[in-house]
């Protein structure tokens, strides 16, 4: 990732089918919860799971390197009590960042979390998908005028 792109942040709720996950659950498997994450280029799905997040919180840094890291620590700074999970989409490969939280909710010697903000790519990577979103948008444009 040489290009420094602009990143744009977007509450988790716009893009996640779920931001309130439970800590209570997780010892039960069938109720592991499960949210799912959609990408706003491509429209791919990322599912992940209170495990994911659990793993996610003791990482330091970022998988995906320290130059994410950075940008992303500059548009949006972690809080004492946030913590980032981070992936590539699987469809366009865009990073992204979901910053998320403790929750209120306590059980096992574990906390639910709470998804707080997405941090993605204003255009993506992959320029096919963009010019697709943008011929799409104007498409629309025209028909309202
Ligand atoms: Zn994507
Ligand atoms: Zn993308």
């Amino acid at each position: 990732m040489t290009n420094v792109s602009v990143l744009v942040v977007t509450p988790a709720n716009a893009r996640v089918d779920r931001v309130d996950l439970s800590g209570a659950t997780e010892w039960s498997d069938h109720a592991l919860q499960l949210a799912t994450y959609t990408c706003p280029h491509c429209k791919s799905p990322a599912e992940f799971s209170t495990s994911t997040l659990r793993k996610a919180e003791s990482y330091e840094g970022s998988p995906l390197g320290a130059e994410w890291h950075g940008q992303c620590n500059e548009v949006r700074p972690l809080g004492v009590w946030e913590w980032s999970l981070d992936h590539r989409c699987c469809g366009c490969g865009c990073p992204v960042r979901i910053v998320f939280a403790a929750g209120s909710e306590f059980a096992m010697g574990s906390h639910a979390h709470r998804l707080v903000d997405v941090v993605e790519m204003a255009t993506c990577s992959r320029s096919g998908s963009t010019a697709e979103l943008r011929s799409n948008t104007s498409l629309e444009r025209t028909r309202e005028r």
